[in-house]
């Protein structure tokens, strides 16, 4: 069913890659396939934003901007939504019927269980649909905010429906390999209680904390934030993400992310705890636990 891809050799990948919604993720796609020739002969970026259309052909990201996402997908041999979470399925639902025989439909959203059941009614059977979820990022948005090594060293999560054609699966996997990325293939369900406790708790804890350390300083009209140390400055860092992508990213891993909130609360407690009760060791094994998991993440290359 899979079209003519190759998945060996230097050969581009894609005949044409067509990025939909050209932001932090869709750009650096954009720049890396520029880069690399070996990603896709052609490239096309639609955006329903003239200014940001604009952007994207003075930085020269593709050989062809559109407007209209059907004339974007309508020759194209790949398809990669790189929309907000909420807006995936409409978007997908929307280009599916004008996308050619064969070609590969897939997406970069944060959450999967949600977008695959929101998109599940409007798949065609001669279209594979591949999920990922390139774990690379920063807190900032738009065309400017990508580059070509966003990528590098990072992993990428595929989560294919149990009837995704593999070949697909395999040439999905080779794209993001070319972007520099390592993948790995797990359920939806998985990823989804995975990306809730790395990364969309943490999220949830530097909206929140940036929130309280606001608010104590209107009440004590005190210094709190000009005075802002270091711990409290990385979490400014993360709470700087955009509020539309978040928004969507909480509403659509509502259990996950609710039951890792649990967890953590219960964890947060037996520190408040030990902290109340002079509880040393506690305090100091927790502590440790953490330095620990810092020093693995340098050691894998992800800090
Ligand atoms: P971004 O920089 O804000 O880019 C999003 C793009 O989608 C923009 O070009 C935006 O165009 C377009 N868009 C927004 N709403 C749309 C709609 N309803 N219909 C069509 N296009 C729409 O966001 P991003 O950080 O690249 O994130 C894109 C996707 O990647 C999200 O699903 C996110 O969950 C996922 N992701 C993000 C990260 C990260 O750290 N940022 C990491 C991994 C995955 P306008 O500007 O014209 O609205």
């Amino acid at each position: 069913m899979t079209g003519h891809h190759d998945t060996t050799g230097n050969s581009p990948l894609f005949g044409t890659l067509a990025v939909i919604g050209p932001g932090l993720i869709g750009s650096s796609i954009l720049r890396r396939a520029r880069q690399d020739g070996t990603i896709a002969a052609r490239l096309v970026a639609c955006d329903a934003s003239p200014a940001v259309r604009a952007r994207v052909a003075e930085l020269g990201l593709a050989d062809r901007v559109e407007a209209d996402p059907l004339r974007a997908v309508a020759d194209a041999d790949c398809v990669i939504l790189c929309v907000p979470v909420g807006a995936v399925a409409e978007v997908g639902a929307a280009i599916l019927p004008a996308m050619k025989p064969g070609a590969i439909l897939t997406e970069v959203g944060s959450t999967k269980q949600s977008i695959i059941g929101a998109i599940a009614p409007f798949l065609r059977p001669d279209i594979p649909f591949v999920p990922t979820h390139p774990m690379a990022g920063t807190e900032y948005s738009g065309p400017d905010a990508g580059f070509a090594t966003l990528f590098d060293d990072r992993w990428c999560l595929l989560t294919p429906l149990p009837d995704t054609d593999p070949a697909a699966v395999s040439i999905i996997e080779t794209l993001w390999h070319r972007m520099g990325a390592r993948t790995r293939i797990m359920d939806a369900a998985h990823h989804d209680r995975v990306c809730a406790i790395v990364s969309h708790l943490p999220h949830l804890l530097a909206f929140t904390i940036c929130g309280t350390a606001d608010d104590l300083a209107d009440e004590t009209r005190s210094e709190v934030l000009d005075f802002a140390a270091s711990g409290f400055r990385d979490f400014t860092r993360i709470a700087a993400s955009d509020p539309v992508m978040w928004r969507d990213i909480f509403l659509n891993n509502r259990d996950a992310l609710l039951e890792m909130l649990a967890r953590f609360t219960e964890d947060a407690q037996a520190m408040a705890r030990a902290i109340r009760w002079g509880d040393e060791a506690f305090i100091v094994d927790r502590i440790e636990r953490g330095r620990r998991i810092r020093r693995s993440l340098l050691e894998n290359r992800q800090a």
